[in-house]
């Protein structure tokens, strides 16, 4: 990969900074939007003016153009004040797969009007109901008619889909059977989703256990402008390959961001609480873990800059970006548990924010990978044991 240019700002400028824009929006804004199950519109808007979701796209196209660790500071801000960057984080870096492998036209065309806001793409489909991690199985189908593609098939879980403008598919444009190596045969469109929603394309809302706009989506006889297709047919795997380096050190950094926020809050409260006559946070039972939390959630920190400073000089950081994202989503859970338990049964009260938070940064042990699929990576690529599946 080469080394991309990439603009360097002061980090502690842009936390304060993000930090700012943050304290618009409380604890009672996010608490009650959970409860409502609501999407965070004026806040993503807000962001969106500040030019915050443009970071990643460069400068010659109306972004900010910065690096990932820049990136990573801002949405770590976001959760670090008690926010939740997973309702808009994938309009930062799902653009990458049009930035890198797109042809100039689709570059000019989509690149300024998602840097200057006025196009969201942060809907991302290539999870199945079928085939989940399994993801060069998976079963929707392009097919090639004249000038354009005609799909068919299911994905589940796709977020954001009802706040997009567009979505960024993988599809299979040739059977399995045809190809030799089974992550060839699969592509990347861009799928207008105010046009195809409705003309073949069905969006069934699922409830999960956090307030986190995801979908169930139908394709039947979809047609897409092959004009629509990016980069070559066939190479569509490699492609979201390329993208999932930002993804993984992006989620680190929001559960870096969780982890100081439970940290913080159950730190104040451990001090503030008096039981038998004295704060809680002197007894060792409840110092300890917080102490043992912090440390955790400091070393997925520093893995984090690490993944990301490669990264930013155009070195490999599969491990890395891989094992960030591993250890920051442990280490927030770990953070969110020890939270609970210094809260002890305010803990579960609503209006104390922890048990939002702790449903929240659950999600990142299973999506955008689980855990065990980073584990099996490890074992497979950097200690170079035999592939587990
Ligand atoms: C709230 C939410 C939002 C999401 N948003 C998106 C989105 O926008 N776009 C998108 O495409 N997807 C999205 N996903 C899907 C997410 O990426 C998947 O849930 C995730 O990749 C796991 O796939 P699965 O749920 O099908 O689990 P499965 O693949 O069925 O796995 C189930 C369990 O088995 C384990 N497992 C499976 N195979 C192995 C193996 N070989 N070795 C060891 N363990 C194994 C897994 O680690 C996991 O713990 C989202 C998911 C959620 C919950």
């Amino acid at each position: 990969m080469a080394a991309t240019q990439t603009a360097r700002v002061d980090l502690e400028a842009l936390r304060a900074s993000v930090r700012a824009l943050c304290a618009r929006f409380d604890d009672a804004y996010w608490r009650e939007l959970d409860a409502r199950r609501e999407y965070p519109e004026a806040f993503v808007q807000a962001l969106t003016e500040a030019g915050y979701l443009a970071a990643l796209i460069p400068e010659e196209y109306g972004g900010a153009g910065l690096g990932i660790t820049e990136a990573s500071v801002i949405l770590e801000e976001i959760n670090r004040a008690g926010g939740n960057a997973g309702a808009c984080h994938a309009q930062m870096y799902t653009m990458g797969t049009i930035l890198r492998h797109g042809s100039p036209e689709q570059k000019a065309r989509y690149l300024p009007e998602i840097a200057a806001g006025r196009l969201r793409l942060q809907a991302f489909g290539v999870t199945e109901p079928t085939t989940g991690s399994d993801t060069t199985h998976l079963k929707t189908t392009a097919v090639r008619r004249g000038d354009r593609y005609v799909i068919n098939g299911q994905k589940v879980f796709i977020s954001r889909v009802q706040h997009s403008d567009m979505m960024l598919l993988l599809a299979r444009t040739t059977p399995l059977e045809a190809v030799r190596r089974r992550s060839e045969g699969l592509s990347v469109f861009l799928v207008d989703l105010r046009e195809a929603v409705g003309r073949g394309l069905s969006v069934q809302p699922l409830r999960t256990m956090m307030n986190h706009e995801t979908n169930a989506l139908f394709f039947d006889n979809v047609e897409v402008p092959a004009e629509n297709l990016i980069g070559e047919e066939g190479q569509g795997f490699r492609y979201i390959l390329d993208g999932m380096n930002a993804e993984r050190i992006l989620i680190a950094a929001e559960c870096v961001g969780d982890g100081y926020w439970f940290i913080d809050r159950a730190t104040r409260y451990a001090k503030e609480r008096v039981v038998f006559g004295r704060p809680i946070g002197q007894n060792q039972g409840i110092a300890f873990p917080l102490a043992r939390a912090w440390a955790n959630v400091r070393a997925a920190d520093l893995m984090r800059f690490e993944a990301a400073a490669r990264f930013d000089r155009g070195e490999p950081c599969g491990a890395e970006a891989n094992v960030a994202k591993l250890l920051a989503s442990e280490a927030s859970w770990e953070a969110a548990n020890v939270a609970v338990q210094t809260y002890g049964g305010y803990g579960f009260v609503a209006d104390m924010d922890i048990e939002r938070k702790f449903r929240e940064t659950r999600l990142y042990q299973v999506a955008p990978i689980s855990t065990n699929l980073i584990l099996a990576y490890v074992a497979e690529h950097v200690l170079g044991l035999p592939r587990s599946y």
